[in-house]
């Protein structure tokens, strides 16, 4: 047979999903898991989603324009101006979640061989995106020690004339770090400074714990030309099912080329963009109760991982995720053997292997991702869980 795609060939397989086959064979013997594996929010979406969904009466379900139809749209803009960032219908357009968002930015600033620059760890489902474009990314590495903050020497230090753009995650995922309004303003310099884009992934914008301000790129307004948002209702309303994104910039060189994608696509899906539309009416009554029940459990997982010995992290301070450090060499193997050899009266945790979060080979070996996608209780179990097999394994391996 001929030869199939080598940018398909060379792509990672999910690091996330790597041991769901384990997880599986656990519980075809029975085991119980509480996974803290996947970013998933467990949380009911609002009854306005499927209201308006309910309401829609039209004969035909037709292509609503490729930009997004117009309610949606609007809404957007409107929750834009109540954020205090000010941003009008036409720089935004409607996206296949934020992925498309990425994916669209990505094609329509960059060409194969180009670079941008990012900081590891990262959300590693971006790698397929990363290899369609064929641009490649630079990590900056940061550090559990100080919370995965970023600092201006260790960015510079990555930029060459090949850097097109710089790529952010704030809120971050995996990390949960929040970046101070000075990081966001250092970005935003060394960007100026060398002529960069900068991409920003807003999609957890609003959870941020223990009242610290919201720090957005987009409150910046001598970036705006420079500047393009990714942005979702995936996880701001607990919908990730719904798959709606929105790609958003005031630089309308950019917006025209992603414009030639979206129309390439058509259009995105019309039932979701009428439950979307419901999801912003409920504006941040729905925000602050995701964020406050985030910051619960926040506190519920970092109070116990306090306790375990020879685990190490910082306090997260937004998204619904953590990097931790385990007292083991591999944490993957550790994962793996929690599914298939350990148990605490027949039920254990899933989590996923650190290692998958970095693109430099050997970092992240012995930490693990925790996404705390669970009520309060059950988080309490499962870290009693992660706290005894890590007992049993070091004494079983010393
Ligand atoms: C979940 C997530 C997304 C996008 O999700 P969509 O469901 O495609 O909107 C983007 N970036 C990060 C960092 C995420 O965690």
């Amino acid at each position: 047979m001929r030869e199939l795609s080598y940018r398909m060939l060379e792509m990672k397989a999910s690091s996330v999903r790597k041991l769901t086959k384990y997880a599986e064979e656990a519980e075809a013997k029975g085991k119980k898991i509480y996974r803290l594996n996947i970013g998933q929010p467990d949380l009911h979406v609002p009854q306005e989603y499927y209201e308006r969904i309910r309401a829609f009466d039209e004969p035909t379900v037709e292509y609503m324009p490729s930009n997004g139809i117009p309610e949606l749209l609007e809404a957007v803009e409107k929750y834009y101006k109540g954020a205090g960032i000010d941003i009008d219908k036409k720089h935004i357009y409607i996206t296949t979640g934020g992925t498309e968002a990425v994916m669209f930015t990505l094609l329509a600033l960059t060409n194969p061989g180009d670079e941008f620059v990012l900081f590891e760890p990262y959300y590693s489902n971006y790698n397929t995106f990363f290899t369609i474009t064929g641009a490649t990314p630079v990590a900056v590495t940061t550090y559990a020690e100080n919370g995965f903050h970023i600092d201006r020497e260790s960015l510079e230090a990555k930029i060459t004339d090949k850097t097109k753009a710089i790529f952010i995650t704030n809120p971050g995922n995996p990390t949960g770090t929040v970046l101070t309004k000075e990081e966001v303003r250092m970005v935003a310099d060394v960007a100026k400074k060398y002529d960069l884009y900068i991409i920003s992934d807003e999609v957890y914008r609003e959870m941020v714990f223990d009242g610290r301000e919201i720090t957005s790129f987009g409150f910046l307004e001598d970036i705006h030309d420079r500047l393009v948002l990714v942005d979702s209702v995936s996880k701001r309303f607990n919908a990730c099912g719904a798959r709606i994104g929105a790609v958003i910039s005031k630089n309308q060189e950019i917006m025209d080329l992603i414009s030639k994608l979206c129309q390439g696509r058509l259009a995105v899906s019309t039932l979701e963009q009428q439950g979307a539309v419901g999801l912003y009416s409920t504006g941040y009554r729905v925000i602050h109760q995701i964020r406050d029940e985030f910051e619960k459990r926040r506190n519920v997982v970092f109070e116990n991982l306090k306790k375990i010995p020879g685990v190490f992290c910082e306090k997260p301070e937004g998204a619904f995720y953590m990097i931790c450090k385990l007292p083991v060499e591999d944490a993957g193997e550790f994962l793996k053997w929690m599914l298939l050899e350990f148990d605490d009266n027949g039920e254990t945790v899933m989590a996923a292997p650190g290692d998958g979060f970095y693109a430099t080979e050997g970092l992240g070996r012995d930490e693990i991702r925790i996404a705390y996608v669970l009520e309060t209780d059950k988080l309490a179990r499962a870290l009693q869980i992660l706290a005894k097999g890590l007992e049993v394994y070091n004494n079983k391996i010393k």
